[in-house]
């Protein structure tokens, strides 16, 4: 599964919600208490008279004993919110079962034996988008990770496989289009109905089911696997938006292509399908042969979707695909081992994406994510380690850090072990535990055995929870450069100490004379400090170091501000290169939040960070992408992180300083680049992607620095773009300053791409989080808009999570912003429990906020704390954020 991506510039029914609202403290499900299920499902088949108000689903289950778990009578049926209407037992009607909680428990004598029951549901009033609901007319599935158990009862873990056999029937009108998992098999049709049987060889767990049934259209290709297999692929979305699935399609075809070449995986089905949904909690779902996935992740085409969108759709598309090896034919034994599957998978649409574009590029959006996502996770009151111990509501461990950090885990034992050990490794892995429900430890294992490493402490980063904090410090005596290096892991909750990990570091040493180095060289810090000496060195070296971000550590180096700047200037390791621009601006903006600079120092430090970024803008050796990324000035969360309490007014206004004292600075060249750019013309390839790139970049300085001049050039550059990039990039810019532009803009933009609903999600978003003083009250207005619902997670976040990463607005010194997040939260927790919970984390981060704001936080907290009913979902989240 793909949780909805942050964009790097800055994822039942009623009565079933009822069912789902639990009463306070749910139970706690511990790692450690796992036992494998004492029943095989060797056969499961389905049949689904489907209809949006009143589905009926009738499930035979064969089940024998597992020989390997301890033997039990009883077998328990995961239920939530369902009423079976009957249950069978080897043919036989039978009232011999008890419901427990909302489980049905059965208790069968003997080995073997057939289940079958049957349930009716009603997807239309399923808001909370878990189990079989409708979207638009249509009815489709989420089952990850408990959603199965709202459609029909069953041992719902990832550690049951069964292979599934499906047969739905309705009517032709309704539902013209008939998919599930597998192959199809057969079909029919009976008057006014019709109906169609799928079968999908591949034993699964439950999670990985889907059902799609609607008024669909295609695109259909074909892929030709490396032994020759013929595939049929289709991307299946509503009629209008046929000519936006090209990009999708090619970066579908490209993932299967890569998987083979990279990881020697191979399809492994005659059938690929992909179903776009507008309503959808997640980014995507890789259920067999049947990826599911949000509108978001599918549709672009260059006048709706910005270079971003084209990348997050080729990204989203490779995970899901890559799924099928990392996911599918090796799942988890138990939802602890979520980053299993997903730390992997991440690891590996990491690395195509890189290979499809910028390799360096993409390394730094992967490591701006992890500082934006991760590492406020990994300092607050909902850290957890990548594999967790414990969970009340598993929704919850979707996080950055199964996933992104899980992903960086991955990447440096590849690192440690080098490309070619490591594919010796997941090959390993791959072989061994093929058709297996297995855990992150055999992973471990496989990738020791097949790349010869050994990982024993290393494992240390399954378990401990917290970034890691490496203290760098080079001195130089006589002929000698002597590195000295000291690391600890902060205390995380439940975690008080810590031990020292394996901290694979790259570095170079520099001769500043020359700008050139004798080779880069991996170290791994695996004590708690140590020293390393590197002979040769008549003049005190410039030490480069976790290059490549080498390890997801945070950095403290004594290094003087000149070191930096040459850094910013000549590394050749493009990502240090990037970190010593960064460095230079966090560390000045640092110390200007703190009050430790004078008037002077403040432009004086400002005026230096503007020399070293127009150094960049001048330099002809690097490309316009990446002279995008050096120019991004670090996020105000990063910015937080590198502060023990910090004030979000004075950071914004610092950093809003800093900007206009560049802007104004560089002016002309910038201005220079900017009409540069505008010479490129509209394609899809990096030189003009990089064009795009700086244009909103100049357009962001310049915004700050001389806001009347901004106004014209975006207004300029709104009417004649070609391209949603450039349309977006400059409304971005306006909708953070005043005057009519703003308000013709604005206006025109909702004109011209009223009722497609992902652009009017862009307007949301924008509004959201521009730099307008008056953001609060615009968010408050737009809440009322006619196009806004809480039943639409895409419409959703693009309006209130846009807002919660807006300092300006969330942290309004009125606690204004907190309060509509906290109505938000307790508004949408009985419609949507999963998506309401994933805005209680921005609040739970009031220990690192001025203690004014933190108690106005903390408050809000508090109150949906005290609210009568709360799902399990916000529950968690709010009592974990509150608890000391
Ligand atoms: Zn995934």
């Amino acid at each position: 599964m793909d949780i909805a991506r942050t964009p790097s510039s800055p994822d039942g029914n009623i009565e079933m919600a009822d069912a789902a609202v639990e009463p306070h403290d749910p139970p706690e499900i511990r790692r450690e208490d796992y036992r494998p299920f004492p029943w095989m499902v060797p056969e499961t088949r389905l049949e689904f008279d489907l209809g949006l108000e009143s589905t009926r689903v009738r499930s035979r289950l064969t089940v024998a004993r597992n020989a390997k778990a301890d033997a039990s009578p009883t077998i328990r049926l995961n239920g939530d919110g369902l009423i079976p209407t009957s249950v069978k037992i080897d043919g036989e009607p039978t009232r011999a079962y008890t419901m427990d909680g909302d489980d049905l428990v059965l208790t069968l004598p003997g080995e073997a034996h057939e289940i079958a029951i049957e349930t009716e549901i009603d997807p239309s009033s399923n808001t909370q988008l878990m189990g079989l609901y409708a979207s638009n007319g249509m009815l489709c599935t989420q089952c990850e990770s408990e959603g199965f158990r709202r459609i029909t009862f069953f041992p719902d873990r990832p550690d049951v496989l069964s292979t599934f056999t499906v047969r739905m029937s309705g009517a032709k009108d309704q539902f013209p289009i008939l998919l599930c998992n597998g192959n199809r098999t057969d079909e029919g049709e009976d008057g006014d109905t019709h109906w169609a049987e799928w079968h999908d060889p591949w034993p699964k767990p439950s999670y990985l089911f889907a059902l799609v049934a609607g008024d669909l259209v295609a695109r259909s290709d074909s892929f030709t696997t490396m032994n020759g297999r013929e595939v049929e692929l289709n991307v299946w979305v509503r009629d209008g938006d046929l000519p936006r699935t090209e990009h999708a399609m090619e970066s579908l075809k490209r993932s299967m292509k890569w998987d083979e070449e990279a990881f020697g995986r191979e399809y492994d089905l005659d059938l690929f399908n992909i179903v776009a949904v507008s309503d959808f909690n997640m980014g995507a779902m890789e259920n067999k042969g049947l990826n599911v996935f949000n509108t978001k992740y599918v549709l672009a085409d260059p006048e709706t979707a910005t270079d971003g969108d084209f990348d997050a759709v080729e990204g989203v598309i490779g995970h899901e695909y890559f799924h099928n090896w990392s996911g599918n034919r090796i799942t988890c034994r138990d939802w602890f081992q979520l980053s299993l599957k997903e730390g992997f998978t991440v690891l590996r649409d990491q690395l195509f994406s890189q290979d499809m574009g910028s390799e360096p590029v993409k390394r730094i959006e992967d490591v701006r994510i992890l500082r934006l996502a991760q590492f406020p996770e990994d300092s607050g009151p909902l850290a957890h380690p990548i594999r967790p111990d414990s969970y009340r509501e598993i929704s919850n461990f979707y996080t950055a850090t199964v996933y992104n950090k899980g992903a960086e885990v991955i990447r440096m034992m590849r690192t440690m072990a080098g490309e070619e050990a490591f594919r010796k490794g997941t090959d390993l892995y791959f072989d061994r535990h093929d058709g297996e429900a297995a855990t992150c430890e055999d992973f471990v294992r496989s990738i020791e055995d097949g790349a010869g490493l050994d990982l024993k402490q290393f494992r240390l980063w399954y378990s401990q929870a917290g970034t890691p904090k490496v203290s760098v410090e080079l001195t130089h005596e006589g002929e000698e450069a002597v590195l000295k290096l000291r690391q600890t892991v902060p205390p995380t909750p439940g975690q008080p100490d810590k031990k020292p990990m394996p901290i694979p570091l790259k570095l170079a040493l520099f001769d500043q004379q020359t700008a050139s180095h004798s080779g880069e060289q991996l170290i791994v810090l695996d004590t708690e400090s140590a020293e390393h000496r590197f002979d040769g060195f008549a003049n005190k070296p410039v030490l480069s170091i976790n290059r490549g971000f080498s390890a997801p550590v945070t950095i403290d180096r004594a290094i003087d501000r000149e070191d930096l700047v040459f850094l910013a200037a000549s590394d050749d390791d493009p990502f240090a290169r990037y970190e010593a621009m960064q460095d230079l601006m966090v560390r000045h903006l640092v110390a200007a939040v703190a009050g430790k600079l004078s008037e002077e120092e403040r432009n004086r430090g400002g005026a230096s960070i503007a020399e070293a970024m127009g150094a960049i803008l001048a330099d002809p050796d690097i490309d316009d992408l990446m002279r995008g990324e050096l120019m991004s000035m670090p996020s105000q969360t990063y910015i937080t992180e590198q502060m023990e309490l910090a004030d979000p007014g004075l950071i914004h206004a610092e950093r809003e300083r800093l900007k206009a004292l560049v802007g104004s600075q560089l002016s002309e060249p910038l201005h220079r680049l900017y009409e540069r750019a505008e010479q490129v013309p509209f394609s899809l390839d990096a030189e003009a992607k990089g064009a795009r790139k700086l244009k909103t970049m100049v357009l962001a300085y310049a915004a700050a620095s001389d806001p009347e001049k901004a106004a014209e050039l975006a207004a300029h550059q709104y009417d004649r773009a070609d391209n949603m990039t450039d349309r977006q990039g400059a409304l971005m810019v306006l909708t953070g300053l005043e005057g009519v532009e703003r308000t013709n803009k604005l206006l025109d933009f909702y004109n011209r791409y009223e009722g497609n609903a992902l652009v009017i999600d862009k307007w949301f978003a924008l509004q959201a989080s521009s730099l307008h003083p008056k953001v609060v009250e615009h968010v408050k207005a737009l809440a009322d808009h006619p196009d806004f619902t809480l039943r639409n997670p895409n419409r959703v976040r693009s309006l209130y999570m846009a807002f919660a990463g807006n300092p300006q607005g969330f942290h309004a010194a009125s606690g204004e912003g907190y309060r509509m997040i906290g109505d938000l939260i307790l508004e949408l927790d009985p419609i949507n429990a999963q998506t309401a919970a994933r805005f209680v984390p921005p609040l739970g981060r009031w220990r690192k906020v001025e203690p004014q704001r933190a108690a106005l936080m903390r408050e809000q907290l508090e109150r949906i704390a005290k609210a009568e009913k709360l799902s399990r979902d916000t529950y968690e989240q709010v009592s974990r954020s509150l608890a000391d």
